[in-house]
Protein backbone atom coordinates (compact mmCIF):
# COMPACT_ATOMS: atom_id res chain seq x y z
CA UNK A 1 0.00 0.00 0.00
CA UNK A 2 1.22 3.22 -0.46
CA UNK A 3 1.51 5.77 2.27
CA UNK A 4 -1.69 7.16 3.22
CA UNK A 5 -1.72 10.59 4.50
CA UNK A 6 -2.10 9.95 8.48
CA UNK A 7 1.76 8.32 8.23
CA UNK A 8 2.72 10.54 5.39
CA UNK A 9 6.50 11.38 6.49
CA UNK A 10 6.10 14.50 3.83
CA UNK A 11 3.27 16.20 6.09
CA UNK A 12 5.85 15.47 9.18
CA UNK A 13 8.55 17.23 7.01
CA UNK A 14 6.98 20.25 5.96
CA UNK A 15 5.87 20.96 9.45
CA UNK A 16 8.08 23.40 11.67
CA UNK A 17 10.99 25.90 10.37
CA UNK A 18 11.74 24.31 7.13
CA UNK A 19 8.42 24.55 5.86
CA UNK A 20 9.80 27.41 3.56
CA UNK A 21 13.23 26.10 2.88
CA UNK A 22 11.63 22.48 1.83
CA UNK A 23 8.98 24.63 -0.81
CA UNK A 24 11.81 27.13 -2.06
CA UNK A 25 14.37 24.50 -2.82
CA UNK A 26 13.96 21.02 -4.45
CA UNK A 27 13.92 18.40 -1.80
CA UNK A 28 12.82 14.66 -2.45
CA UNK A 29 9.42 13.88 -1.67
CA UNK A 30 9.75 12.31 1.38
CA UNK A 31 12.40 13.83 3.89
CA UNK A 32 12.18 11.11 6.41
CA UNK A 33 11.93 7.92 4.14
CA UNK A 34 10.01 4.68 5.32
CA UNK A 35 11.80 1.87 6.38
CA UNK A 36 11.62 -1.51 4.68
CA UNK A 37 13.74 -4.80 5.04
CA UNK A 38 14.61 -4.84 1.38
CA UNK A 39 14.90 -2.34 -1.38
CA UNK A 40 15.62 -3.32 -4.69
CA UNK A 41 16.83 -0.53 -6.78
CA UNK A 42 17.40 0.15 -10.29
CA UNK A 43 16.35 -3.04 -12.22
CA UNK A 44 14.10 -3.32 -15.30
CA UNK A 45 11.47 -3.83 -13.83
CA UNK A 46 8.51 -5.84 -15.69
CA UNK A 47 5.41 -6.24 -13.48
CA UNK A 48 3.99 -9.30 -14.84
CA UNK A 49 1.20 -8.03 -16.88
CA UNK A 50 2.14 -4.34 -18.71
CA UNK A 51 4.24 -4.40 -22.15
CA UNK A 52 7.12 -1.92 -21.15
CA UNK A 53 9.09 -2.61 -18.30
CA UNK A 54 10.32 1.00 -16.17
CA UNK A 55 13.09 1.10 -14.38
CA UNK A 56 13.00 1.71 -10.55
CA UNK A 57 12.86 0.15 -7.14
CA UNK A 58 11.13 -2.71 -5.55
CA UNK A 59 10.35 -1.94 -1.55
CA UNK A 60 9.85 -5.39 0.04
CA UNK A 61 8.33 -5.51 3.91
CA UNK A 62 7.80 -8.67 5.48
CA UNK A 63 6.07 -11.19 3.25
CA UNK A 64 4.72 -8.02 1.02
CA UNK A 65 5.67 -5.76 -1.62
CA UNK A 66 5.27 -2.25 -0.49
CA UNK A 67 5.92 0.11 -3.75
CA UNK A 68 7.01 -0.95 -6.98
CA UNK A 69 7.94 2.78 -9.06
CA UNK A 70 10.43 5.39 -9.89
CA UNK A 71 13.98 5.75 -8.00
CA UNK A 72 13.32 9.08 -7.13
CA UNK A 73 9.72 8.57 -5.62
CA UNK A 74 10.62 5.77 -3.37
CA UNK A 75 9.51 6.77 0.21
CA UNK A 76 11.25 3.45 1.42
CA UNK A 77 14.74 3.07 2.66
CA UNK A 78 15.51 -0.68 2.72
CA UNK A 79 17.42 -2.02 5.89
CA UNK A 80 19.28 -3.23 2.62
CA UNK A 81 19.77 -2.21 -0.57
CA UNK A 82 20.68 -4.79 -3.66
CA UNK A 83 21.24 -2.98 -6.63
CA UNK A 84 19.64 -4.44 -9.84
CA UNK A 85 21.18 -2.34 -12.36
CA UNK A 86 21.23 -4.09 -15.78
CA UNK A 87 19.17 -7.03 -14.68
CA UNK A 88 15.39 -7.68 -14.97
CA UNK A 89 13.10 -7.79 -11.89
CA UNK A 90 9.70 -9.49 -12.64
CA UNK A 91 6.90 -11.45 -10.48
CA UNK A 92 8.51 -15.28 -9.55
CA UNK A 93 7.81 -17.58 -12.10
CA UNK A 94 4.91 -19.90 -11.28
CA UNK A 95 5.13 -23.58 -13.19
CA UNK A 96 1.84 -25.09 -13.59
CA UNK A 97 2.85 -28.42 -14.59
CA UNK A 98 5.09 -30.35 -12.05
CA UNK A 99 6.32 -33.26 -11.17
CA UNK A 100 8.25 -32.73 -7.68
CA UNK A 101 7.42 -35.45 -5.79
CA UNK A 102 11.01 -36.38 -4.88
CA UNK A 103 11.57 -33.17 -3.18
CA UNK A 104 8.12 -32.77 -1.41
CA UNK A 105 8.36 -36.20 -0.03
CA UNK A 106 11.65 -36.25 1.17
CA UNK A 107 13.50 -35.53 4.49
CA UNK A 108 16.48 -33.51 3.70
CA UNK A 109 16.70 -30.11 4.12
CA UNK A 110 18.53 -29.51 1.15
CA UNK A 111 16.59 -31.29 -1.02
CA UNK A 112 12.84 -29.79 0.25
CA UNK A 113 14.31 -26.23 -1.53
CA UNK A 114 13.57 -27.65 -4.78
CA UNK A 115 17.17 -26.32 -6.08
CA UNK A 116 16.16 -27.65 -10.33
CA UNK A 117 12.98 -25.06 -10.06
CA UNK A 118 14.63 -22.68 -7.42
CA UNK A 119 17.18 -21.85 -9.46
CA UNK A 120 15.42 -20.97 -12.88
CA UNK A 121 13.52 -18.29 -10.90
CA UNK A 122 10.31 -20.40 -10.20
CA UNK A 123 8.26 -19.77 -6.70
CA UNK A 124 5.39 -21.30 -7.28
CA UNK A 125 4.77 -24.73 -8.59
CA UNK A 126 2.01 -26.63 -8.95
CA UNK A 127 1.98 -30.86 -7.72
CA UNK A 128 -0.29 -33.40 -8.49
CA UNK A 129 -0.64 -33.01 -11.90
CA UNK A 130 -1.83 -35.84 -15.07
CA UNK A 131 -3.72 -37.41 -12.18
CA UNK A 132 -1.27 -38.70 -10.14
CA UNK A 133 -2.42 -37.30 -6.59
CA UNK A 134 -0.12 -36.51 -3.74
CA UNK A 135 3.88 -37.93 -3.46
CA UNK A 136 3.04 -41.98 -3.41
CA UNK A 137 -0.04 -41.64 -5.51
CA UNK A 138 -1.95 -40.52 -2.17
CA UNK A 139 -5.44 -39.01 -2.37
CA UNK A 140 -4.76 -37.07 0.72
CA UNK A 141 -3.79 -33.14 0.69
CA UNK A 142 -3.52 -32.15 4.14
CA UNK A 143 -0.48 -34.06 4.62
CA UNK A 144 0.93 -32.46 1.82
CA UNK A 145 0.48 -28.94 3.25
CA UNK A 146 1.21 -29.99 7.01
CA UNK A 147 4.63 -30.94 6.04
CA UNK A 148 5.17 -27.64 3.89
CA UNK A 149 4.52 -25.96 7.02
CA UNK A 150 6.26 -27.91 9.40
CA UNK A 151 9.00 -29.12 7.02
CA UNK A 152 9.32 -26.45 5.34
CA UNK A 153 9.57 -25.89 1.21
CA UNK A 154 11.88 -23.97 -1.11
CA UNK A 155 8.62 -22.97 -2.95
CA UNK A 156 4.93 -21.84 -2.67
CA UNK A 157 2.95 -24.91 -3.71
CA UNK A 158 -0.76 -25.83 -4.87
CA UNK A 159 -2.34 -29.06 -5.60
CA UNK A 160 -4.40 -30.75 -7.77
CA UNK A 161 -6.56 -34.06 -6.13
CA UNK A 162 -5.70 -36.34 -8.76
CA UNK A 163 -8.43 -38.43 -10.93
CA UNK A 164 -5.70 -41.82 -10.88
CA UNK A 165 -4.48 -41.89 -7.44
CA UNK A 166 -8.60 -41.65 -6.73
CA UNK A 167 -9.41 -44.61 -9.06
CA UNK A 168 -6.72 -46.65 -7.88
CA UNK A 169 -7.31 -46.19 -4.53
CA UNK A 170 -10.94 -47.75 -4.95
CA UNK A 171 -10.88 -50.02 -8.00
CA UNK A 172 -7.07 -50.44 -8.36
CA UNK A 173 -5.75 -51.54 -12.42
CA UNK A 174 -8.13 -52.76 -13.88
CA UNK A 175 -9.65 -52.16 -16.79
CA UNK A 176 -13.37 -51.87 -15.73
CA UNK A 177 -15.64 -49.36 -14.68
CA UNK A 178 -16.91 -48.54 -11.23
CA UNK A 179 -20.38 -49.64 -10.11
CA UNK A 180 -22.18 -47.49 -8.61
CA UNK A 181 -21.23 -47.62 -4.96
CA UNK A 182 -17.58 -47.51 -5.98
CA UNK A 183 -18.18 -44.33 -8.07
CA UNK A 184 -19.98 -43.01 -4.90
CA UNK A 185 -16.80 -43.53 -2.91
CA UNK A 186 -14.46 -41.89 -5.36
CA UNK A 187 -16.43 -38.90 -5.55
CA UNK A 188 -16.14 -38.58 -1.56
CA UNK A 189 -12.52 -38.61 -2.47
CA UNK A 190 -12.57 -35.95 -4.88
CA UNK A 191 -14.89 -33.46 -2.53
CA UNK A 192 -12.58 -34.53 0.75
CA UNK A 193 -9.78 -33.42 -1.68
CA UNK A 194 -11.15 -30.06 -2.65
CA UNK A 195 -12.17 -29.39 0.85
CA UNK A 196 -8.49 -30.04 2.26
CA UNK A 197 -7.38 -26.89 -0.86
CA UNK A 198 -6.92 -28.68 -4.01
CA UNK A 199 -7.07 -26.28 -6.88
CA UNK A 200 -9.66 -28.51 -8.93
CA UNK A 201 -9.38 -31.96 -10.60
CA UNK A 202 -6.67 -33.33 -12.75
CA UNK A 203 -6.48 -35.95 -14.97
CA UNK A 204 -3.69 -38.00 -17.17
CA UNK A 205 -7.02 -39.96 -19.37
CA UNK A 206 -3.62 -40.93 -21.80
CA UNK A 207 -2.30 -43.10 -18.92
CA UNK A 208 -3.48 -46.74 -17.54
CA UNK A 209 -5.38 -47.18 -15.43
CA UNK A 210 -6.65 -44.13 -16.26
CA UNK A 211 -7.21 -44.22 -19.69
CA UNK A 212 -9.48 -47.24 -19.23
CA UNK A 213 -12.06 -44.56 -17.67
CA UNK A 214 -14.95 -43.37 -19.94
CA UNK A 215 -16.18 -39.93 -20.14
CA UNK A 216 -19.13 -40.06 -17.85
CA UNK A 217 -16.94 -41.55 -14.76
CA UNK A 218 -14.49 -38.59 -15.04
CA UNK A 219 -17.14 -35.71 -15.51
CA UNK A 220 -19.23 -37.47 -12.53
CA UNK A 221 -15.88 -36.86 -10.54
CA UNK A 222 -15.44 -33.62 -11.83
CA UNK A 223 -18.37 -31.88 -10.63
CA UNK A 224 -17.22 -32.65 -7.38
CA UNK A 225 -14.52 -30.16 -8.45
CA UNK A 226 -16.54 -27.70 -9.59
CA UNK A 227 -19.38 -27.37 -7.07
CA UNK A 228 -16.21 -25.90 -5.16
CA UNK A 229 -14.86 -24.02 -7.24
CA UNK A 230 -12.02 -25.99 -8.91
CA UNK A 231 -10.62 -26.56 -12.77
CA UNK A 232 -10.44 -29.37 -14.73
CA UNK A 233 -6.93 -29.93 -15.36
CA UNK A 234 -6.14 -31.94 -17.73
CA UNK A 235 -3.24 -34.35 -19.57
CA UNK A 236 -5.29 -35.52 -22.31
CA UNK A 237 -6.49 -38.90 -23.86
CA UNK A 238 -4.34 -38.95 -26.65
CA UNK A 239 -2.08 -35.80 -27.79
CA UNK A 240 -1.47 -38.01 -30.94
CA UNK A 241 -2.83 -40.43 -33.30
CA UNK A 242 -3.21 -43.30 -30.15
CA UNK A 243 -6.60 -43.99 -29.73
CA UNK A 244 -9.45 -41.47 -30.20
CA UNK A 245 -7.02 -38.75 -31.76
CA UNK A 246 -5.56 -35.44 -30.87
CA UNK A 247 -8.96 -33.63 -31.88
CA UNK A 248 -11.35 -36.28 -30.36
CA UNK A 249 -9.40 -36.09 -27.21
CA UNK A 250 -9.66 -31.89 -27.43
CA UNK A 251 -12.86 -31.57 -27.62
CA UNK A 252 -13.56 -34.51 -25.24
CA UNK A 253 -11.55 -31.99 -22.58
CA UNK A 254 -13.97 -29.67 -23.43
CA UNK A 255 -16.89 -31.21 -23.07
CA UNK A 256 -15.93 -32.22 -19.66
CA UNK A 257 -15.71 -29.06 -18.17
CA UNK A 258 -18.81 -28.08 -20.37
CA UNK A 259 -20.98 -30.69 -18.74
CA UNK A 260 -19.07 -30.62 -14.99
CA UNK A 261 -19.52 -26.86 -15.26
CA UNK A 262 -16.08 -25.81 -14.73
CA UNK A 263 -12.83 -24.15 -16.01
CA UNK A 264 -10.69 -26.32 -18.31
CA UNK A 265 -6.81 -26.51 -18.23
CA UNK A 266 -5.29 -28.34 -21.23
CA UNK A 267 -1.50 -29.85 -19.69
CA UNK A 268 1.43 -29.49 -21.83
CA UNK A 269 -0.62 -28.56 -24.91
CA UNK A 270 0.87 -30.56 -28.32
CA UNK A 271 0.08 -32.01 -31.69
CA UNK A 272 2.61 -35.24 -30.84
CA UNK A 273 3.85 -37.22 -32.98
CA UNK A 274 4.20 -37.68 -37.34
CA UNK A 275 0.49 -38.26 -37.82
CA UNK A 276 -0.80 -35.40 -35.98
CA UNK A 277 2.37 -32.93 -36.39
CA UNK A 278 1.16 -29.44 -37.88
CA UNK A 279 -2.36 -29.63 -36.18
CA UNK A 280 -1.64 -26.70 -33.89
CA UNK A 281 -3.95 -24.47 -35.83
CA UNK A 282 -6.77 -26.86 -35.90
CA UNK A 283 -6.64 -26.98 -31.88
CA UNK A 284 -6.22 -23.65 -31.42
CA UNK A 285 -9.68 -23.28 -33.50
CA UNK A 286 -11.29 -26.12 -31.21
CA UNK A 287 -10.42 -24.11 -28.27
CA UNK A 288 -10.87 -20.49 -29.61
CA UNK A 289 -14.47 -21.88 -30.49
CA UNK A 290 -14.86 -22.84 -26.99
CA UNK A 291 -13.65 -19.75 -25.28
CA UNK A 292 -15.99 -17.43 -27.77
CA UNK A 293 -19.05 -19.06 -26.99
CA UNK A 294 -18.26 -18.76 -23.35
CA UNK A 295 -16.14 -21.53 -22.41
CA UNK A 296 -12.92 -21.06 -19.58
CA UNK A 297 -10.49 -23.15 -21.38
CA UNK A 298 -6.11 -22.46 -21.42
CA UNK A 299 -3.18 -24.39 -21.64
CA UNK A 300 0.44 -24.51 -20.72
CA UNK A 301 3.30 -25.65 -22.94
CA UNK A 302 6.55 -26.43 -22.56
CA UNK A 303 9.45 -24.79 -24.54
CA UNK A 304 11.24 -28.71 -25.78
CA UNK A 305 10.90 -30.25 -29.02
CA UNK A 306 10.74 -33.63 -27.12
CA UNK A 307 8.56 -34.66 -24.50
CA UNK A 308 9.28 -37.11 -21.45
CA UNK A 309 7.80 -40.44 -21.03
CA UNK A 310 8.48 -44.03 -20.16
CA UNK A 311 9.07 -46.56 -23.15
CA UNK A 312 6.24 -48.73 -21.93
CA UNK A 313 3.64 -45.63 -21.90
CA UNK A 314 5.39 -44.38 -25.16
CA UNK A 315 5.06 -47.82 -26.93
CA UNK A 316 2.75 -50.59 -24.80
CA UNK A 317 -1.14 -50.60 -26.31
CA UNK A 318 -3.21 -50.24 -22.68
CA UNK A 319 -4.97 -53.33 -23.00
CA UNK A 320 -1.78 -55.07 -22.48
CA UNK A 321 -1.07 -53.04 -18.95
CA UNK A 322 -4.56 -54.15 -17.82
CA UNK A 323 -4.53 -55.33 -14.26
CA UNK A 324 -0.69 -53.77 -13.95
CA UNK A 325 3.05 -55.13 -14.49
CA UNK A 326 2.51 -58.37 -13.01
CA UNK A 327 -0.22 -59.21 -15.85
CA UNK A 328 1.52 -57.14 -18.37
CA UNK A 329 4.97 -59.73 -17.95
CA UNK A 330 2.59 -62.51 -17.74
CA UNK A 331 1.21 -61.25 -21.33
CA UNK A 332 5.01 -61.34 -22.57
CA UNK A 333 5.31 -65.19 -21.97
CA UNK A 334 1.90 -66.09 -24.31
CA UNK A 335 3.49 -66.19 -28.13
CA UNK A 336 0.18 -65.22 -29.70
CA UNK A 337 -0.57 -62.30 -27.12
CA UNK A 338 3.28 -61.14 -27.52
CA UNK A 339 3.41 -60.87 -31.34
CA UNK A 340 0.15 -58.68 -30.84
CA UNK A 341 1.48 -56.34 -28.51
CA UNK A 342 4.60 -56.37 -31.01
CA UNK A 343 2.68 -55.35 -33.97
CA UNK A 344 0.97 -52.45 -32.25
CA UNK A 345 4.17 -51.39 -30.54
CA UNK A 346 5.96 -51.18 -34.11
CA UNK A 347 3.21 -48.87 -35.26
CA UNK A 348 3.36 -46.91 -31.95
CA UNK A 349 7.14 -46.58 -32.56
CA UNK A 350 6.20 -45.23 -36.43
CA UNK A 351 3.86 -42.76 -34.49
CA UNK A 352 6.67 -41.54 -32.40
CA UNK A 353 8.92 -40.96 -35.74
CA UNK A 354 11.28 -43.94 -35.16
CA UNK A 355 13.63 -45.48 -33.31
CA UNK A 356 16.17 -42.87 -33.63
CA UNK A 357 13.59 -40.16 -31.91
CA UNK A 358 13.96 -41.57 -28.53
CA UNK A 359 16.61 -41.08 -26.19
CA UNK A 360 17.14 -43.57 -23.14
CA UNK A 361 17.86 -41.62 -20.07
CA UNK A 362 17.74 -42.99 -16.55
CA UNK A 363 21.02 -42.87 -15.12
CA UNK A 364 23.81 -45.85 -14.67
CA UNK A 365 21.71 -48.43 -17.09
CA UNK A 366 23.84 -49.81 -20.17
CA UNK A 367 21.30 -47.72 -22.18
CA UNK A 368 21.73 -44.70 -20.42
CA UNK A 369 22.37 -41.85 -23.13
CA UNK A 370 21.68 -43.75 -25.84
CA UNK A 371 18.94 -44.00 -28.74
CA UNK A 372 17.02 -46.91 -29.19
CA UNK A 373 18.31 -47.71 -32.74
CA UNK A 374 21.87 -47.70 -31.56
CA UNK A 375 21.04 -49.84 -28.61
CA UNK A 376 18.72 -51.95 -31.09
CA UNK A 377 21.79 -52.84 -33.33
CA UNK A 378 24.35 -53.24 -30.50
CA UNK A 379 22.59 -56.10 -29.17
CA UNK A 380 21.48 -57.01 -32.67
CA UNK A 381 17.58 -57.61 -32.55
CA UNK A 382 14.67 -55.15 -33.76
CA UNK A 383 13.92 -51.70 -31.85
CA UNK A 384 10.32 -53.42 -30.69
CA UNK A 385 12.76 -56.17 -29.05
CA UNK A 386 15.02 -54.05 -27.60
CA UNK A 387 12.41 -51.85 -26.03
CA UNK A 388 10.76 -55.07 -24.92
CA UNK A 389 13.68 -56.14 -23.19
CA UNK A 390 14.35 -53.03 -21.40
CA UNK A 391 11.10 -52.36 -20.23
CA UNK A 392 10.96 -56.44 -18.74
CA UNK A 393 14.25 -55.50 -16.91
CA UNK A 394 13.21 -52.36 -15.20
CA UNK A 395 10.00 -50.27 -14.38
CA UNK A 396 12.16 -46.97 -13.64
CA UNK A 397 14.97 -47.68 -16.37
CA UNK A 398 13.18 -47.41 -19.17
CA UNK A 399 12.46 -43.68 -19.00
CA UNK A 400 13.04 -41.73 -22.55
CA UNK A 401 13.33 -38.22 -24.14
CA UNK A 402 10.97 -38.96 -27.12
CA UNK A 403 11.63 -36.67 -30.52
CA UNK A 404 8.44 -35.50 -31.40
CA UNK A 405 6.87 -32.21 -32.04
CA UNK A 406 6.74 -29.34 -34.27
CA UNK A 407 8.62 -26.35 -34.26
CA UNK A 408 5.70 -24.95 -36.12
CA UNK A 409 3.15 -26.20 -33.64
CA UNK A 410 5.82 -25.20 -30.37
CA UNK A 411 5.57 -21.51 -31.86
CA UNK A 412 2.32 -21.29 -32.85
CA UNK A 413 1.30 -22.46 -29.07
CA UNK A 414 3.46 -20.28 -27.65
CA UNK A 415 1.79 -16.80 -29.13
CA UNK A 416 -1.95 -17.75 -27.99
CA UNK A 417 -2.76 -15.39 -25.05
CA UNK A 418 -4.33 -18.21 -23.11
CA UNK A 419 -1.32 -20.51 -23.61
CA UNK A 420 1.32 -20.09 -20.45
CA UNK A 421 4.90 -21.46 -19.28
CA UNK A 422 4.91 -24.83 -17.73
CA UNK A 423 7.76 -27.56 -17.24
CA UNK A 424 6.27 -30.41 -16.74
CA UNK A 425 9.39 -31.29 -14.95
CA UNK A 426 10.88 -34.67 -13.97
CA UNK A 427 13.87 -36.65 -14.05
CA UNK A 428 15.69 -37.52 -17.32
CA UNK A 429 14.54 -34.31 -19.38
CA UNK A 430 16.27 -31.14 -19.32
CA UNK A 431 12.86 -29.32 -19.07
CA UNK A 432 13.12 -30.10 -14.93
CA UNK A 433 15.78 -28.32 -14.94
CA UNK A 434 15.98 -25.50 -17.79
CA UNK A 435 12.66 -24.44 -18.77
CA UNK A 436 12.28 -21.50 -18.20
CA UNK A 437 15.76 -19.96 -19.33
CA UNK A 438 15.17 -22.27 -22.28
CA UNK A 439 12.10 -20.61 -23.40
CA UNK A 440 13.81 -16.87 -22.69
CA UNK A 441 17.19 -17.85 -24.50
CA UNK A 442 15.45 -19.67 -27.36
CA UNK A 443 11.86 -18.42 -28.02
CA UNK A 444 12.63 -14.87 -26.93
CA UNK A 445 16.45 -14.13 -27.72
CA UNK A 446 17.41 -16.31 -30.43
CA UNK A 447 14.02 -17.14 -32.70
CA UNK A 448 11.84 -13.81 -31.27
CA UNK A 449 8.98 -15.77 -31.38
CA UNK A 450 7.41 -13.73 -28.02
CA UNK A 451 8.78 -10.52 -26.57
CA UNK A 452 10.70 -10.42 -23.22
CA UNK A 453 7.34 -8.91 -21.46
CA UNK A 454 5.25 -11.85 -23.07
CA UNK A 455 7.87 -14.43 -21.84
CA UNK A 456 7.52 -12.79 -18.14
CA UNK A 457 3.18 -12.58 -18.49
CA UNK A 458 3.29 -16.36 -19.70
CA UNK A 459 5.09 -17.29 -16.57
CA UNK A 460 3.46 -14.87 -13.98
CA UNK A 461 0.84 -12.53 -13.94
CA UNK A 462 -1.71 -14.28 -16.74
CA UNK A 463 -0.98 -18.09 -14.65
CA UNK A 464 -1.70 -16.79 -11.21
CA UNK A 465 -4.69 -14.91 -13.12
CA UNK A 466 -5.80 -18.29 -14.40
CA UNK A 467 -5.84 -19.82 -11.53
CA UNK A 468 -6.95 -16.96 -8.97
CA UNK A 469 -3.68 -17.41 -6.85
CA UNK A 470 -4.38 -14.94 -3.96
CA UNK A 471 -1.80 -11.93 -4.24
CA UNK A 472 1.03 -13.79 -6.71
CA UNK A 473 2.28 -13.34 -9.87
CA UNK A 474 1.97 -9.28 -10.32
CA UNK A 475 4.32 -7.13 -8.77
CA UNK A 476 1.86 -4.41 -7.30
CA UNK A 477 2.01 -3.20 -3.38
CA UNK A 478 0.20 -5.16 -1.26
CA UNK A 479 0.99 -8.51 -2.96
CA UNK A 480 3.50 -11.20 -1.50
CA UNK A 481 7.08 -10.38 -2.25
CA UNK A 482 7.51 -13.41 -4.82
CA UNK A 483 10.15 -11.86 -6.97
CA UNK A 484 13.26 -13.05 -9.56
CA UNK A 485 16.08 -10.76 -10.42
CA UNK A 486 18.07 -12.25 -13.30
CA UNK A 487 20.77 -11.12 -15.59
CA UNK A 488 19.91 -11.26 -19.00
CA UNK A 489 23.48 -11.81 -20.13
CA UNK A 490 23.72 -14.66 -17.83
CA UNK A 491 20.44 -16.54 -17.83
CA UNK A 492 20.60 -19.14 -20.05
CA UNK A 493 19.47 -22.88 -19.63
CA UNK A 494 22.92 -24.77 -18.85
CA UNK A 495 21.16 -28.48 -18.82
CA UNK A 496 20.69 -30.00 -22.10
CA UNK A 497 19.31 -33.42 -23.52
CA UNK A 498 22.58 -35.26 -22.43
CA UNK A 499 22.80 -33.28 -19.74
CA UNK A 500 19.91 -33.11 -18.06
CA UNK A 501 20.53 -32.19 -14.64
CA UNK A 502 22.66 -28.64 -15.02
CA UNK A 503 21.35 -26.06 -12.69
CA UNK A 504 20.41 -23.18 -14.24
CA UNK A 505 22.57 -19.73 -13.07
CA UNK A 506 22.61 -16.46 -14.40
CA UNK A 507 19.31 -15.42 -10.99
CA UNK A 508 20.91 -13.02 -9.00
CA UNK A 509 18.14 -12.72 -6.27
CA UNK A 510 14.98 -14.59 -5.63
CA UNK A 511 12.66 -13.73 -2.88
CA UNK A 512 9.86 -16.34 -1.99
CA UNK A 513 7.12 -14.52 0.85
CA UNK A 514 9.48 -11.48 1.07
CA UNK A 515 12.68 -14.06 2.31
CA UNK A 516 16.05 -14.37 0.32
CA UNK A 517 16.41 -17.51 -1.21
CA UNK A 518 19.11 -17.08 -3.83
CA UNK A 519 21.43 -13.96 -2.67
CA UNK A 520 24.44 -13.17 -4.67
CA UNK A 521 23.55 -16.05 -7.08
CA UNK A 522 23.57 -18.84 -4.32
CA UNK A 523 21.16 -20.40 -2.98
CA UNK A 524 20.45 -19.00 0.98
CA UNK A 525 19.17 -22.41 2.37
CA UNK A 526 15.86 -20.50 3.19
CA UNK A 527 12.82 -22.26 2.57
CA UNK A 528 10.25 -19.94 2.83
CA UNK A 529 7.53 -21.45 0.59
CA UNK A 530 3.74 -21.73 1.62
CA UNK A 531 0.97 -24.22 1.09
CA UNK A 532 -1.51 -22.23 -1.24
CA UNK A 533 -4.55 -23.84 -0.47
CA UNK A 534 -7.49 -22.88 -2.84
CA UNK A 535 -10.21 -21.90 -0.62
CA UNK A 536 -13.52 -24.30 -1.57
CA UNK A 537 -16.98 -22.07 -2.73
CA UNK A 538 -18.65 -21.36 0.12
CA UNK A 539 -21.00 -23.47 1.78
CA UNK A 540 -19.78 -26.73 -0.09
CA UNK A 541 -17.51 -28.25 2.52
CA UNK A 542 -18.78 -29.24 6.29
CA UNK A 543 -16.65 -29.02 9.28
ZN1 LIG B 1 1.54 -35.10 -18.36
Amino acid sequence: MPPSGALNPYTLAISGSLAAAAILMPQPLYAQALRSELVISGGSIYDGSSLQPIVGDVAISGDKIVYVGGTAKNPYKGKRVISAKGMIVAPGFIDPHTHADEFLASKDSRSRLNLPWMMQGVTTIFTGVDGHGQPGGKTDLSGLFKSIEQQGFGLNVAAYAGFGAVRHAIIGDSARAPTEQELAQMRAIVAKGMCEGALGLSTGLFYAPQSFAKTGEVISLAREAAVRGGVYDTHQRDESSYTIGVVNSTKEAIEIGRAAGMPVHFAHLKALGVDVQGMAPELIAIIEAARASGADVTADQYPWEASGSGLDAALLPRWSVDGGRQAMLKRFEDPAQLSKIKTEMQDNLRRRGGAHSLLLTAPRLPWSGKRLDEIASQWKITPVDAALRIIKTSEQGSSVVSFNMAESDIKLLMRQPWVMTSSDGSRGHPRMFATFPQKYAKYVLKEHTISLAEFINSSTARTADTFKLDRRGHLKAGYFADVVVFDPARYRPKADYLHPEELTQGVQTLLVNGALAIDGGKATGVAAGRGLKHVPTAGTCSG
